[in-house]
């Protein structure tokens, strides 16, 4: 493996999200109001899910607090019960597009600052066997800029 996929920059996964600056106002909070045109695949008082603009597998779900909430850095142990939601209901969507081996699914978060939107999002991705090769890089486990559901968990679980 070339230097280069130890070392992206922080735009592999602006580039994932999307093309236009979004760091003035939340893009996320704007699909969450409708204001964008994006269907939601699910939306509750505490969680919504929608696909993601620029899918790295066959299935990508994009699973968001459905009010405002800073990314993973500024997570604290009482958010344990959001991310377990937020995990809980990447499942079920899974589930509904009939995506059952949940072995070759991917649930994770960027680690800031590689990635552009602040709002804390999870990523579903399905199945990871047939990721290509820069989503295997922006998606990369145990690297320095996507943690797993897991990691997340276990992080906020271990904090007083
Ligand atoms: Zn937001
Ligand atoms: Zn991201």
């Amino acid at each position: 493996m070339a230097d280069a996929a130890n070392t992206p920059t922080p735009e592999s996964c602006i580039a994932s999200h999307s093309d236009e600056e979004y760091d003035k106002k939340c893009i996320f909070c704007k699909i969450l109001k409708g204001e964008m045109g994006t269907e939601l695949l699910h939306s509750d008082e505490t969680v919504s899910c929608f696909q993601d603009i620029h899918p790295g597998a066959p299935h990508h779900y994009l699973v968001v607090p459905s009010k405002h909430v800073g990314n993973c850095k500024s997570l604290s142990k009482e958010h344990v019960p959001l991310v377990e939601k937020m995990l809980e209901t990447g499942k079920e969507i899974l589930e509904k597009n009939n995506v059952t081996d949940l072995s070759d699914v991917r649930f994770g978060f960027h680690w800031p600052p590689f990635c552009s939107v602040t709002h804390l999002h999870l990523h579903v991705l399905a199945p990871v066997s047939q990721m290509g090769f820069m989503s295997r890089l922006i998606y990369r486990l145990n690297s320095y800029w996507f943690v797993t559901a897991d990691q997340l968990l276990q992080r906020l679980n271990s904090m007083g």
